[in-house]
């Protein structure tokens, strides 16, 4: 009871708050079809590059509601010999040329360019930064300083909801179309959402009301 729109929401207070940790193929852009797989996979080059729908519009929503926003993306292709670090390099800059078109920009990007069973000497190997692993979380949260236990992962594939359920945040599943072979296995994220924008309208709805059953409790 009693609470009203201009109470201090203790869930974005400075000291503690959370931010939002993306996955990147399949939340901010579509995945590509690899004819060698003969599946969508991420874009090896830059001209493949398309914005998923409801990315803008979820990302501008995150960030006007005082999210931080990062991202953090498994990249084996060059590991596999598939493409070079150097082309999904181009593939990244194609996506930040994107997102800045349209008026967005996100600062902190890590990327995972391992792979457990590569051809590329230097990127095969266990890795502690390779989702389900939560490292990449880990150290974007350092960056960002902020608090894991009031983030948010979102991503399409099971390993983003278990590597964010390991760091401690909430999780919210996009059921991306092309990306239905990385979401086998039971998955239990507090929310499933076709696309980034319906994610940041859960996200919202869900944060808001969680401080509103904090803040009941402190009233009792
Ligand atoms: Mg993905
Ligand atoms: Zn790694």
């Amino acid at each position: 009871m009693g609470v009203t729109d201009d109470r201090v929401n203790p869930v974005r207070g400075d000291s503690q708050r959370g931010a939002v940790l993306l996955d990147r193929d399949g939340v901010v852009n579509n995945p590509a079809f690899d004819e060698r797989d003969q599946r969508f996979e991420t874009p090896l080059e830059p001209a493949d590059v398309e914005l998923a729908d409801g990315a803008i519009e979820g990302i501008r929503l995150l960030q006007s509601a005082g999210w931080p926003l990062a991202v953090v993306s498994n990249q084996p292709p060059a590991a596999k010999g598939k493409t070079t670090l150097e082309q999904l390099k181009a593939v990244h800059n194609r996506i930040v040329e994107l997102l800045a078109a349209d008026g967005v920009v996100i600062e902190e990007w890590q990327y995972c360019f391992h792979h457990p069973n590569g051809v590329v000497a230097e990127l095969t190997g266990a890795c502690d930064c390779r989702k389900p692993q939560p490292g990449m979380l880990f150290a974007a949260g350092r960056n960002l300083g902020i608090d894991l236990t009031r983030s948010w992962m979102v991503g399409d594939s099971g390993v983003d909801i278990e590597a964010g359920q390991t760091a401690g945040c909430k999780t919210v599943l996009i059921e991306h179309r092309d990306s239905a072979h990385r979401r086998i296995g039971k998955l239990e994220p507090d929310a499933r959402v076709a696309n980034l924008a319906e994610a940041a309208r859960e996200i919202m709805q869900m944060s808001d009301s969680q401080a509103k059953v904090v803040t009941d409790d402190r009233s009792t």
